[in-house]
C-alpha cells in the first residue's frame, strides 16, 4: 500500500504480509489528519482482519499513524526494542528539540542557521502518532513466521522481515536512492560501520526479492548492497580527501561534499551524514576527531 508523504520523495510504502489469522501490516505512514479514513478504505478494499502491526523503525513515515492504526483495528503493533527507546527519546521528548540545538552547534552549525535546521525537523511531529508501550521485539525473533534481521545504519533499531526469500527492506536498501545514514545525538557511535556490515549481512542471506519502503521492488537485492558498499567506499575516500590539518567542522566539510546550496533540510541531513562517514574514518585511523571550546573539529592523519 503506498501512502502519500508532504515531503521528498513524496510517498512511502506499507506492505500487508498474509497469514492465517490476518493481515500483519508493516509499517503506518505519517498520521496525517486523513490517515485514519485513508487506511479504513484502503482495508476494507484488502478484505480480512488485521492480526498485528509491525514498526520497522521510527521516523514519522514509517511510525506516523501507528496509533491510528491501532484505533482503527484493535490489532496489538510490534516494533524493535532499540528503535521504540529512540522514538520515545526523539518523538515522546519536549527537550529533544534543545537537544538537536545544542548538538548541531557542537558540530559547527551557526546559531540562525541551526534554528532553521531544527525547525525543519519539527514540521513532522504534530503527525507523529507512535503506539505507546508496543510489544517489543529483538532481531532473530520471529513474526508470524518472518523472522527479523537487524538492520541498522538509516536507523540503530531498524528490523526488516525475511521469509522464504522476501526481505521487507523498509528503509535499509532503496532501488534508486541511497538510505541516509546520519549521526545524530543519541545515536549508536558509528552507524556507518553499522550499515556496512549490515550490508554485508544482506549480500549473505542473498534474498530473491526486497520490498523497499520507498521505490520500485528491488529484484537483485544483494546485487544493490553491493552498489551501496560501492557508494559509501567512494564517499569515505572523497571525505577523506575534504581533510586537512586544518581542523574543520561537521559543518564545514558538508559543503565540499553535499554543495553549497541546500535547503534547510537537507543541509540537516547533508551534517549528519558527513559526520557519519568522519566518524567512520577516524574508526580506521584516517582521521583524527578533536573537541575544546565547544567544537568538534576533524583534521587528516
Ligand atoms: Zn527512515
Amino acid at each position: 500500500m503506498t501512502l502519500p508523504l508532504p515531503t521528498r520523495p513524496g510517498h512511502v510504502h506499507a506492505y500487508l504480509l498474509p497469514g492465517d489469522d490476518g493481515w500483519t501490516i508493516v509499517d503506518t505512514g505519517v498520521g496525517l489528519p486523513d490517515a485514519k479514513d485513508r487506511w479504513a478504505s484502503e482495508l476494507e478494499q484488502a478484505g480480512g482482519r488485521v492480526a498485528r502491526i509491525f514498526v520497522t523503525h521510527f521516523h514519522p513515515d514509517h511510525v506516523g499513524a501507528a496509533a491510528d492504526l491501532h484505533e482503527l483495528t484493535g490489532a496489538p503493533v510490534y516494533q524493535g526494542a532499540l528503535d521504540y527507546a529512540q522514538c520515545e527519546l526523539v518523538w515522546g521528548n519536549p527537550a529533544w528539540s534543545e537537544r538537536l540545538l545544542e548538538w548541531f552547534s557542537l558540530h559547527g552549525v551557526p546559531d540562525d542557521v541551526t534554528d532553521e535546521l531544527v525547525g525543519q525537523s519539527s514540521v513532522y511531529r504534530p503527525f507523529i502518532r507512535y503506539q505507546r508501550d508496543p510489544i517489543l521485539m529483538e532481531a532473530g525473533e520471529h513474526l508470524d513466521g518472518w523472522e527479523l534481521v537487524d538492520a541498522p545504519g538509516h536507523a540503530d533499531g531498524q528490523l526488516c522481515l525475511l521469509e522464504g526469500g522476501i526481505l521487507v527492506a523498509a528503509d535499509h536498501i532503496l532501488g534508486r536512492i541511497s538510505p541516509t545514514v546520519g549521526l545524530w545525538p543519541a545515536s549508536r557511535a558509528d552507524p556507518l560501520g553499522d550499515y556496512l556490515v549490515a550490508l554485508a549481512r544482506t549480500i549473505e542471506l542473498d534474498p530473491t526479492v526486497a520490498l523497499p519502503g520507498h521505490g520500485d521492488v528491488i529484484d537483485d537485492p544483494a546485487g544493490r548492497a553491493r552498489g551501496l558498499q560501492e557508494h559509501h567506499r567512494i564517499r569515505l575516500e572523497e571525505t577523506a580527501a575534504a581533510l586537512s590539518s586544518e581542523p574543520r567542522t561537521g559543518y564545514q566539510l558538508s559543503f565540499p561534499l553535499f554543495g553549497e546550496d541546500l535547503k534547510p533540510a537537507a543541509r540537516r541531513f547533508a551534517v549528519a551524514e558527513t559526520l557519519s562517514h568522519l566518524e567512520r574514518l577516524v574508526r580506521v585511523e584516517a582521521a583524527a576527531r578533536s573537541e575544546g571550546g565547544g567544537l568538534v573539529t576533524y583534521t587528516a592523519t
